[in-house]
């Protein structure tokens, strides 16, 4: 909450009030501090000083184009998922040789992309795809870069949607897998295992799943460098967890104080790919109150922005604090707990305007009246917000601004009809 704060009883984005910037770019919004990032990208660096780190941003969480050219100015390397994202890192100015490729179906065309770009590491995750990589490096005459992604086997008490380390995901290799493909790759000539990557999950919240996974991965650079592999690189992964009601997450410096000690030891640098803990709370969505509206004891209100705006909600029961952007006399203008009873407030279901009963953005919230024209915020929505938008209903996707210090730039325009529509009338008729 330091980038988007209450003044008085007026949200700001740093030094911008909010409400000026959805009467200038309207609503639903998107609105991203860039101090906020640029925070972010420092703080990780400096608590995992000692291990040389290499920030990979995750582009999946927000890549937008914006962002992604403040984060390359910073320093900031990539960690991407498609060919798609490497593209984007690519037209963002960010550099393929600090840009990490991850992905359960790299498709041969995407490896030869990023071959060609010279990405920093191909995470695998399968021997499928070894076989793939090595046949497509071999026919362009290079050795591909490549890091196993290792399943440590750990539970990390997330949400079952967004758990990835353990045995059964669809993700990367459990060890003993992990350890027979290694052996295979010394015959593979268009292979140089250089690293090893894990990735154990999202919104991870405690310690200990960190702690364990370092150990394995200590472990695991030994064997491969046992069998003759040189490990220069230990990726980690992201899933950092974030405040979404408030006081949930761990500061990063603990998930350092568990992971550094043992990284040391293996004498790799470490590279890491944070998604929501860097983007998802540099961001917040605007809306707008069209309608309020009473069904039985239920209070609706029905505002701009939808589930294609932000599917958090109805998609992992995602949790998001939603408060108005002037908070009216009576209420606390930021209270500090939102599941708690608050004065001057009554339970109100917040739903856009889409066709779903799986349409809203919270239920039963603790809400101060609003009003037909009123402007709600939505905070924490910087990370797997505006990339899982979609038209569903027809609806243009919403604007995107980027805020520094009392600067505010458009990042992406709002979706107008004729641009919904264009790829259904640019064929042969
Ligand atoms: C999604 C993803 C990340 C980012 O996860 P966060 O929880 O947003 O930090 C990092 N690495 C890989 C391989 C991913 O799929």
């Amino acid at each position: 909450m330091d980038h988007f704060h209450y003044r008085d009883r007026d949200l700001y984005c740093e030094d911008l009030p909010a409400a000026e910037l959805a009467d200038r770019f309207g609503t639903p919004l998107y609105v991203y501090s860039a101090s906020a990032f640029v925070d972010r990208l420092a703080e990780l660096h400096s608590a995992f000083a000692a291990l040389d780190p290499l920030v990979c941003y995750s582009v999946k969480a927000n890549s937008n184009l914006g962002l992604l050219k403040l984060m390359a100015g910073h320093g900031s390397g990539f960690d991407v998922v498609s060919g798609g994202e490497l593209y984007r890192v690519r037209k963002a100015g960010g550099a393929p040789s600090k840009t990490v490729f991850a992905g359960v179906g790299k498709t041969d065309e995407e490896i030869r992309e990023a071959l060609r770009a010279g990405v920093m590491l191909f995470n695998v995750e399968s021997e499928a795809e070894l076989e793939a990589i090595d046949a497509v490096a071999r026919a362009e005459g290079v050795k591909a870069p490549i890091a196993l992604r290792v399943n440590p086997d750990v539970d990390p008490k997330t949400h079952r949607y967004i758990s990835t380390g353990k045995k059964e995901s669809k993700f990367g290799m459990d060890v003993d897998r992990a350890l027979l493909a290694a052996e295979s790759v010394l015959g593979m000539r268009g292979l140089a295992m250089t690293g090893l990557h894990m990735h154990i999950g999202s919104q991870i919240t405690s310690t200990e799943p960190y702690a364990h996974a370092s150990a394995r991965a200590a472990e695991l650079v030994d064997r491969l460098r046992g069998m003759g592999h040189e490990i220069t690189w230990c990726n980690m992964g992201g899933g950092f967890g974030i405040d979404y009601r408030g006081g949930e997450s761990r500061p990063i410096a603990e998930f350092a104080e568990v992971m550094v000690p043992v990284l040391r030891e293996t004498g790799c640098r470490l590279a890491m790919e944070p998604g929501r803990s860097i983007a998802g709370n540099a961001g917040v969505l605007l809306s707008r109150v069209i309608f309020t509206k009473q069904s039985g004891d239920k209070r609706f209100v029905i505002q701009d922005a939808a589930m294609n705006d932000l599917i958090r909600p109805a998609l992992y029961e995602g949790f998001h604090r939603i408060w108005p952007v002037r908070v009216p006399e009576g209420s606390p203008s930021w209270p500090d707990d939102f599941e708690a009873p608050i004065p001057g407030t009554e339970p109100r279901d917040v739903v856009g305007p889409v066709c779903e009963s799986g349409d809203f953005l919270a239920k039963d919230r603790a809400l101060p009246p609003t009003a037909r024209g009123d402007l709600l915020a939505v905070f924490s929505a910087g990370a797997y917000g505006m990339v899982m938008a979609s038209n569903y209903n027809t609806r243009p996707r919403a604007a995107e601004v980027l805020v520094q210090g009392s600067e505010a730039t458009l990042v992406r325009r709002r979706e107008t009809y004729d641009d919904l529509l264009g790829p259904e009338l640019d064929v042969p008729s």
